[in-house]
């Protein structure tokens, strides 16, 4: 029999911003191949993540968790602690948009809130996954950054600017950790349908104008983002470390 790269039975992964779309459909597919997810999120609706995955015989809890606060993600990782013994794999992956404005236009406080959430929420997710991993003798991590990591899309500047943080934050734990059996990577989503594009996909104008710019003709349902952050954290991926993974249906590839 050969090994299976995808089967996470015994392992213990936390997942942040999985009430919803991308977080929930990865953190169902962990779960369904044998791993123990505890769930980060702001929004009780993770609680139904947790649902639906008990339902289907998996393993999952939720701890209430900011992102943007130091306490509230220590807390989230100790629980996974104590819950579990260890953690073995993170992904982290909540975000918010800001209001679409020009950069002149944009708020103080937008620009605080989403830098905090999509920025600060990595490096702090990153810095006491770390510290855990160390303990138990490594680990692999995943962060959430975007396309617009990768280029600018209009209208949104803290946006891009934090997903290219993200970016930057990934490659630098990459090599302070590269020899200390801890991997960090990222993936890049295209354009995916979940609560934070349905506004878009369901105006025909602005439908229109994205898949303009979208070589497949079509936006990815969350569960497409799933296999990758999958491969990601697996032993099929032993060398990959401080790369951005793109999954954008070559969105960027002209
Ligand atoms: P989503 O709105 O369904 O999920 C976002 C999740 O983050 C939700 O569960 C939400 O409750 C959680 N969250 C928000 N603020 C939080 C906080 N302060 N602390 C903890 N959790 C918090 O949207 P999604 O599209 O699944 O987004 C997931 C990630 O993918 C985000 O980082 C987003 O920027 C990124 N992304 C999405 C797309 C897309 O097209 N949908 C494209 C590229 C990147």
């Amino acid at each position: 029999m050969g090994h299976n790269f995808f089967d996470y039975s015994g392992k213990v992964v936390l997942v942040t911003g999985a009430s919803s779309g991308i977080g929930r459909a990865t953190a169902l597919a962990f779960a369904d191949q044998g791993a123990s997810v505890v769930i980060g999120d702001i929004d009780d609706g993770a609680a139904e993540t947790v649902e639906l995955i008990r339902q289907a015989g998996g393993v999952a809890s939720f701890v209430k968790t900011n992102v943007s606060e130091s306490e509230s993600v220590q807390n989230f990782v100790n629980m996974a602690i104590d819950r579990h013994g260890r953690v073995d794999a993170a992904f982290n992956n909540a975000g918010i948009l800001p209001p679409t404005a020009e950069l002149a236009q944009m708020s103080e406080a937008d620009f605080d809130r989403v830098i905090a959430v999509d920025l600060r929420g990595v490096f702090l997710c990153l810095k006491y996954q770390i510290r855990a991993m160390l303990q138990t003798g490594g680990g692999a991590i995943v962060n959430t950054t975007s396309v617009a990591g990768v280029i600018a899309d209009p209208g949104m500047s803290p946006y891009v600017a934090a997903k290219h943080g993200v970016i930057g934050l990934t490659r630098s734990a990459a090599l302070d950790y590269a020899t200390r059996g801890i991997r960090i990577n990222a993936l890049a989503p295209g354009l995916i349908r979940t609560p934070m594009t349905d506004h878009w996909l369901a105006d025909p104008e602005m439908t229109k104008a994205l898949m303009s710019n979208s070589p497949m003709g079509r936006a990815a349902e969350p569960e497409e983002m799933a296999g990758v952050v999958l491969f990601l954290c697996s032993a099929a991926a032993s060398f990959v470390n401080g790369a951005v993974y793109l999954a954008d249906g070559a969105m960027t590839a002209h």
